[in-house]
């Protein structure tokens, strides 16, 4: 380490709004001018560029993505008791939600290799009772859409994609075609939270459909269950993405191909750093998907996982555990009849996996520092 490094973030926000401060302040500066705060001329225009670069017929904004997850359970018209199909092992937001609407969490396992949902235990979770499944993009990989959209054509299920780590992520279909994760299923859903890897600078959320009937009832749900003003047909919330939001998102959206690629080489430097370290796996790749990497996870073998994580806290290296506990074990999620031991491989993976700092903003000095110091630890 020199004296000259540049101190590691897990994620590093300003030196990413350094590169586009003057386009991004100006754009900032125009919407508080206009005074067009919500609704705007920006919120439209970032929609539909947000939706060409994506290849989908609709995108909606919202207010965060945690709301696009619910306003898409509410616009599917699914009912209290309904099973949904989750992994246990995913950021809170994903159950959540289930839980709020009534609805019922049902916990699936995961692939040891790529963190995403097992569809074979998908299938052995399936009841009468089951509606939706949702699979979970989880640290950038799209999950195994070929196989999550048969076992919904065979069982009547709708599914919606929490693709609020993948954006940008390309699927390649079981017919040879190419889709963007979240426009695969019957609605796929975003979050703009700073940290993400299409981030604003507040909160914010999307919503994606193909499907024209649907895209006009998660528009009404957004907004109060309202389709003419001050008559409401359903019973909505109010989430809206701001202007000032958008006006960011859509400057950030023209670099976001640039930023999944210096995300793709930081983890092409893990990787190669890595590889060959027994006691370590790196992430495995689905050659069906390509990986955005909002998080570069290893798997620490060796039981010392805590150890790897505090040695390198010393050496100015952050590094996060997500996440530390499954959602089946969480004190909220208890009541759902599921118990330790119920899910073994997301129980493990718990226990090993660990995130190395990822943004669009590490040099090449940080990164073998990082490197150096995860290697030193082994030796
Ligand atoms: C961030 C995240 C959410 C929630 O998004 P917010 O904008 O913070 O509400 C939901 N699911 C997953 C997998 C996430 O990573």
């Amino acid at each position: 380490m020199t004296a000259t490094m540049k101190p590691i973030q897990m994620v590093d926000l300003v030196g990413q709004y350094e590169k586009i401060q003057e386009e991004v302040d100006r754009a900032i500066l125009d919407v508080v001018r206009s005074s067009a705060f919500i609704n705007g001329p920006e919120v439209k225009d970032f929609e539909q560029e947000l939706a060409a670069y994506l290849g989908v017929k609709h995108a909606i904004g919202c207010a965060n993505g945690t709301d696009a997850l619910q306003i898409a359970m509410m616009a599917l018209d699914l009912q209290p008791g309904d099973e949904v199909i989750t992994p246990s092992f995913t950021f809170v937001a994903t159950v959540e939600v289930v839980a709020l609407l009534g609805l019922k969490p049902i916990f699936a396992e995961v692939l040891p290799g790529t963190f995403n949902m097992d569809p074979d235990d998908v299938r052995r979770k399936i009841t009468p009772r089951t509606k939706a499944i949702v699979p979970v993009h989880l640290f950038g990989q799209t999950a195994d859409m070929g196989a999550m959209m048969a076992i919904a054509r065979e069982h009547g299920l709708k599914v919606i994609e929490d693709n609020c780590q993948a954006v940008g992520s390309d699927y390649t279909l079981p017919d040879g075609s190419v889709r963007k994760a979240g426009t695969i299923g019957d609605i796929g859903t975003t979050s703009f939270f700073p940290s993400k890897n299409l981030g604003c600078y507040g909160d914010g959320g999307a919503i994606f459909t193909n499907d024209d009937e649907l895209a006009k009832r998660l528009r009404q749900v957004c907004n109060h269950g309202s389709e003419v003003r001050y008559y409401h047909d359903v019973v909505g919330v109010n989430s809206r993405l701001d202007s000032i939001q958008a006006a960011v998102l859509r400057i950030k959206l023209r670099h976001l191909d640039a930023y999944i690629q210096a995300r793709q080489a930081a983890a092409a430097a893990y990787d190669e750093a890595f590889a060959q370290v027994p006691q370590l796996r790196i992430p495995e790749r689905d050659p069906k998907s390509t990986h955005v990497f909002h998080q570069y996870t290893l798997r620490v073998l060796d039981g010392r996982r805590d150890a790897l994580r505090e040695h390198l806290q010393q050496a100015g290296i952050p590094a996060m555990i997500y996440y530390p506990v499954p959602l089946h074990l969480q004190k909220a999620y208890e009541g759902y009849g599921i118990r330790r031991g119920d899910l073994p491989v997301t129980e493990e993976l718990m226990e090993q996996v660990l995130s190395l700092p990822m943004s669009t903003e590490l040099d090449h000095e940080q990164l073998a520092h990082i490197t150096g110091t995860v290697k030193a630890f082994f030796q």
